[in-house]
């Protein structure tokens, strides 16, 4: 199947506004391609750096519609839109990627599924839609496990320990709030690593070098790159990435989160049909950002290199940093200090005015020599 080419000139639509539409303008901008956003509200950060904001809910039909009259190609910065959203924009203009990758991404019992029968390794899983059922899920998996809903999850949210049989499954399902959801194997891991990866149209695939993730609160703190892990768990992690892009006839840029066990076996955790937190550093540390990727995949142009040119730790600065800085403003200058000796620091702020505990307000990138 031929596939479309948009080159620079077009008009990219992103749906989504947050900080990864933002940073997605600005490298679709530095190429010579314009962006629309669908997002509600004002003054998001994607709309704040976009060729055209669409103030619409993501299910509003007059918006979609809008969005594809202004729209070459379309792309999300953010999957749980949904999918007769998604269907009605894909019936319009060139969704990249696809209806189904977003949606198999969307719901975590959906994407499991998907993942074992292609033959990709999850921990162990069994599926909940009731305290009774809840119980018996966590039996089959084995103590302690964790309760994740089903649909809408992210960076922890909704999602519960379950260190035994005696725990109190009434209120744990009642604290989950949904109709629906995956209770997961506890895996001890050694290491969380994830493999940001393309696939263009024409099935050219680049894979970022593996980045070591440290979680706090179930919110991705830093990643490293390199990750320091030992070469073959390395190249196993890059087959693993590959493997899922093809299978999924993937266009676009995609995350893989992985866990590593004691013993060295990889656990796929999630997928992210998007750019992704775990790949922020290649702004400053790669070839080609994930940002320009996404533009290059989704606009059938040829994707570039992902070579890593400095090692790399990104950090994430959550509306804490503000909260308990003097007068609420962070120590920029302590910041941006490079540190000396060939070490730089690269800030990149999205845009939000309104700092709140655990919310994602920007990044720190810091550079290191070979
Ligand atoms: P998730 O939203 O599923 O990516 O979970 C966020 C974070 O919670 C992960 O990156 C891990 O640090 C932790 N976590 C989630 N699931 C598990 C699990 N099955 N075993 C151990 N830790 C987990």
């Amino acid at each position: 199947m031929s596939h479309p080419i948009f080159l620079p000139g077009a008009t990219i639509g992103i749906l989504g506004g947050g900080q990864l539409g933002r940073m997605l303008s600005l490298a679709a901008a530095q190429l010579g391609y314009r962006t629309a956003v669908l997002e509600p509200g004002q003054g998001g950060p994607a709309s704040q750096v976009c060729d055209f904001h669409i103030d619409a809910a993501y299910d509003d039909p007059a918006g979609l519609d809008r969005f594809c009259e202004i729209a070459d190609v379309a792309t999300v910065e953010f999957e749980n839109i949904p999918a007769a959203s998604l269907e009605h924009v894909a019936a319009r203009i060139p969704l990249n990627p696809g209806v189904l990758p977003i949606t198999t991404s969307q719901n975590r019992a959906r994407e499991k599924a998907w993942l074992r029968k292609n033959g990709f390794p999850t921990p162990e899983y069994a599926l909940a839609d009731s305290p009774e059922s809840l119980a018996a899920a966590a039996e089959k998996v084995g103590f302690p496990c964790v309760a994740k809903t089903a649909d809408f999850g992210y960076d922890g949210k909704g999602q519960q320990k379950i260190d035994s049989a005696a725990a109190d499954f009434t209120t744990i399902w009642a604290g989950l709030e949904a109709p629906r959801a995956v209770v997961e194997a506890w895996v001890p891991f050694e290491a969380e690593l994830s493999v940001v990866c393309a696939r263009s149209a024409s099935g050219e695939t680049a894979i970022y070098e593996p980045g070591r993730n440290v979680h706090t609160h179930h919110i991705l703190d830093t990643t490293t790159v390199p990750s320091g892990l030992p070469p073959h768990i390395l190249d196993e992690a890059r087959e693993i990435a590959t493997g899922i892009l093809d299978a999924l006839e993937y266009i676009g840029v995609l995350a893989v989160e992985l866990f590593m066990t004691p013993d060295g076996t990889l656990l796929v955790n999630e997928l992210a049909p998007r750019t992704h937190n775990s790949g922020h550093h290649t702004i400053d540390a790669c070839a080609t950002s994930q940002f320009e990727q996404q533009v290059r995949a989704i606009c059938g142009l040829p994707l570039g290199s992902p070579s890593l040119h400095r090692p790399a730790t990104m950090k994430n600065l959550l509306g804490d940093v503000w909260l308990e800085a003097p007068n609420q403003t962070p120590d920029w200058p302590a910041i941006l200090f490079n540190g000396g000796s060939g070490t730089s620091t690269h800030l990149h702020l999205y845009g939000k005015s309104d700092p709140r505990l655990r919310r994602k307000m920007g990044h720190v990138t810091t550079l290191t020599t070979l």
